[in-house]
């Protein structure tokens, strides 16, 4: 009765949870990670299709394509739209972040005041506008190399923006996000990020998430403590070019 598509998805979902397992197993953790499958360039069929197959994060890294699919699945399957989580993980610009909190249930991707205030925004009017709507939990996005044009906040300028953050009536600061540098070796990047989420949870003793490891670098990212991984390609297979 399934279609191949979904037979497709529940098998490489059930890879990709065996190898969190694994990670965490190696790693001696017990905790529970949150598993955020990312569907960017991929339909709304298929953010359907995981939602049915129990999935509850769902991550998208491009404004438009996310907004769209949050519209098109709360009109097509609404009692499957209730069950799932919408993760911004991608870049946002400044002018767009006011409408992103009017969808997002958790943002990875704040790296400057102005993004932050935009959420802020957006997410007061949405409170407003609609019952159960609270305080939208935001992670501070990490630059590791300071070359903040792959996105990210540069270390330095790190603690500034958390404190922000902070005084943020209709944001949650919920921890650190961190996406390596392509050079080097991934395991002492995270190593790195970890020294840093450290010093922010000092800071900011709630801002507990880590949002660290994708399809290649999971295992790496869970030995350094990550509490949240972003896999799209390991699940969904290769992005459709387009
Ligand atoms: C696309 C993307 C991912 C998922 O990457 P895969 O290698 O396909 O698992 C994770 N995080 C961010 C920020 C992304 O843009």
């Amino acid at each position: 009765m399934t279609d191949p598509r979904t037979r497709e998805l529940s098998e490489r979902l059930a890879e990709a949870r065996g190898r969190l397992d694994a990670a965490l197993a190696a790693a001696g953790r017990t905790d529970e990670v949150d598993l955020v499958v990312v569907t960017k360039f991929h339909p709304v069929a298929d953010v359907a299709r995981l939602a049915r197959l129990g999935v509850r994060d769902i991550g998208e890294n491009r404004v438009q394509e996310a907004a769209a699919k949050v519209a098109d699945l709360a009109a097509t399957e609404p009692a499957l739209a209730a069950g799932v989580r919408w993760n911004m993980i991608g870049h946002i610009q400044s002018n767009k972040a006011a409408a992103v909190a009017g969808w997002a249930d958790r943002v990875h991707s704040v790296d400057s005041v102005k993004v932050a205030d935009g959420l802020e925004r957006g997410r007061a009017r949405a409170e407003g506008e609609r019952d159960g709507v609270g305080p939208l939990p935001v992670l501070l996005q990490l630059s590791l190399d300071g070359d903040t044009s792959r996105g990210g906040v540069d270390r330095g300028d790190l603690p500034a923006l958390a404190d922000h953050v902070a005084g943020l009536a209709h944001l949650r600061l919920a921890g650190l996000m961190v996406v390596p540098p392509l050079e080097g070796d991934p395991a002492s990047h995270f190593a790195d990020a970890a020294g840093v989420r450290e010093a922010l949870r000092r800071d900011h003793p709630a801002a507990v998430e880590f949002s660290a490891g994708m399809s290649g670098d999971l295992e790496a990212a869970i030995g350094a403590g990550s509490t949240c991984v972003r896999v799209g390609t390991a699940i969904l297979g290769p992005r459709p070019v387009g």
